[in-house]
């Protein structure tokens, strides 16, 4: 049987983010940016998490913008800080506040905002099996939380379908 074998290797890569500190991705960043000074987001970031409590996959995407001063990172690190939270036991609540304050606390910028959507396996296979519903978590923070026009620029370029 190999069963065993194969499933601690699944493990070893679904919870990967526990060998690695999504800090590190965002150590290197950009200062020739122009003068750029408007919002980066980075949308539809495949986000496959397990939930603490029931230990099943919750799947889905999330949506993480910055509003940039003096540097920026590169995109790709966007999606690693992602991955790196999401390949833990989560919550997603956590997961998205984890994902914001770490952008903010590293990368300094004057705002960061985070969405995250997503089908929790545990609700739709099991309990109240409800396939469909989806849970929408956001946590901002500094402009894009506190100036009402960035948080509206925020919300609507992550709302766009296709930009
Ligand atoms: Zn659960």
């Amino acid at each position: 049987m190999e069963t065993p074998a194969r499933v601690a290797r699944s493990h070893r890569e679904l919870f990967a983010g526990y060998e690695s500190d999504p800090r590190d991705d965002l150590a290197r960043t950009f200062e020739e940016i122009g003068g750029y000074d408007e919002l980066v987001i980075l949308k539809d970031i495949p986000v496959v998490s397990f939930c603490e409590h029931h230990m099943l996959p919750f799947i889905g995407r999330a949506h993480v913008g910055y509003l940039p001063l003096n540097r920026v990172v590169g995109i790709s690190k966007l999606a690693r800080v992602v991955r790196g939270f999401a390949r833990r036991l989560q919550i997603q609540e956590k997961l998205t506040a984890e994902i914001a304050g770490t952008i903010q606390e590293i990368l300094k910028p004057k705002g960061v905002g985070v969405v995250i959507i997503s089908e929790h396996s545990c609700m739709t296979m099991r309990g109240v099996n409800t396939p469909g519903s989806r849970l929408t978590t956001s946590h901002r923070l500094g402009e894009v939380r506190d100036d009402p026009r960035t948080r509206e620029e925020f919300f609507d370029l992550v709302r766009q379908p296709d930009g």
